[in-house]
């Protein structure tokens, strides 16, 4: 089956509040902009979601409304649910809820010096015993860590470090940019020709290395972008607008859960909107996308910064060309990969991430 034919991603904000205000985001939403309570009566949600389809709890910081997600989780069984938190409150997901949970998306950006430079003190040993009690408590699915990329990174040296914890299924990473102050990244190209650049290929070699013994290391940005190059996907890879919609707490139905305001990201709200609206709905891409020989890869990486031009010419040329390093790196080690993986009776299919729409966004 195609990508189009798969279920819908449901993004659902449990809360517009957080218990962190990292340097990157701010903490909690204004609640006249993202209430911080669930203010819709969740039966509304039944026209929309069917079995087999994802559900998402998000936020601000999803755990401050364990109620909404036991809720949420009761009333659709036969979807797969996801949480994207900041891991502080792992301890309060009981035992049932965990047994039910398909994903854990961690935010964590490295080890305890870059995490708590940008998430506050402390936070870097909170989240480590967090998924150390949820690995404990015998907790089986897809545990993430979700890196957001500052110019304090070093894109080998931390998701080396992370996935050598043995904590984590899984790494992704997020470029900050765009959402942030330039002022913040000063040297912007001379870090991402100096550090990311290099870095990634050397990750490059590190998966190689992996699979020549048998070891699929979970880099899911080159699991993703290796998925899109054998079976394409939504554009963009994160499927926002395509297959993955979100609902914040007031009801409204959003493309991307992070343009909570953006006029073009509104969809209606829940209970006007059909399931058969969102099903095999396509966003509009535009130049310098559109004509674009990889956008069946890149995807135009991010429908937010392809949208929303806040840092101008200079932000396109920068994604873009973060994109295209992260693209051709795999393309030209495709062969390489192949006769790595077969050594091990692997077949690139097998290394292709996610297997559904689990929020990873993909392109990093
Ligand atoms: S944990 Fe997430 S939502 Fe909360 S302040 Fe940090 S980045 Fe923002
Ligand atoms: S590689 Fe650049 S131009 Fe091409 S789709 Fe991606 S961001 Fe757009
Ligand atoms: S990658 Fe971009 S479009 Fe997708 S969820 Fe993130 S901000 Fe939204």
């Amino acid at each position: 089956m195609g990508w189009a034919g798969m279920g819908l991603t449901f993004i659902l904000y449990a809360t517009g509040r957080c218990n962190l205000r990292c340097g990157y985001c701010g903490g909690s939403f204004d609640p006249a902009k993202v209430p911080w309570r669930v203010e819709y009566d969740l039966s509304l949600l039944d026209d929309l979601v069917r079995d087999g389809d994802v559900i998402a709890y998000y936020g601000g910081e999803p755990l401050l409304n364990m109620r909404f997600i036991e809720e949420v989780m009761g009333r659709f069984e036969g979807c797969r649910h996801v949480i994207q938190t900041n891991g502080l409150l792992l301890d309060r997901v009981s035992r049932n809820t965990l047994e039910r949970l398909d994903a854990v998306l961690v935010s964590i950006d490295g080890d305890r010096r870059v995490t708590d430079r940008w998430r506050g003190r402390g936070v870097y040993d909170r989240v480590i015993g967090g998924v150390a009690r949820l690995r404990k408590a015998g907790f089986s699915g897809d545990v993430v860590a979700r890196m957001t990329i500052t110019p304090d990174s070093d894109i080998h040296r931390d998701v080396k470090y992370l996935l050598g914890l043995g904590l984590f299924d899984h790494v992704h990473w997020q470029l900050s940019m765009i959402w942030v102050d330039r002022g913040l990244w000063g040297d912007l190209w001379g870090w991402i020709e100096s550090s990311y650049k290099p870095g990634l290929d050397k990750l490059m070699e590190l998966w190689i290395s992996g699979l020549e013994r048998g070891e699929i290391l979970g880099m899911a940005p080159f699991q993703g972008v290796l998925k899109r190059v054998l079976s394409g996907g939504p554009t963009p890879p994160c499927g926002s607008g395509e297959n993955s919609f979100t609902v914040l707490t007031d009801g409204r139905i959003i493309l991307c859960p992070i343009a909570v305001e953006e006029g073009w990201a509104q969809m209606g709200l829940l209970g006007a909107i059909s399931r058969r609206e969102l099903e095999g709905r396509r966003n509009v891409i535009n130049e310098p996308c559109r004509s674009c020989c990889l956008l069946g890869i890149c995807g135009a990486r991010c429908l937010y910064t392809h949208r929303e031009r806040l840092w101008g010419d200079e932000g396109v040329k920068v994604i873009c060309a973060c994109s295209r390093h992260i693209i051709n790196l795999i393309m030209r080690n495709l062969s390489r990969v192949e006769e790595a993986a077969e050594k091990s009776g692997l077949r690139l299919e097998d290394l292709a991430y996610p297997e559904y729409n689990n929020t990873v966004e993909i392109m990093p």
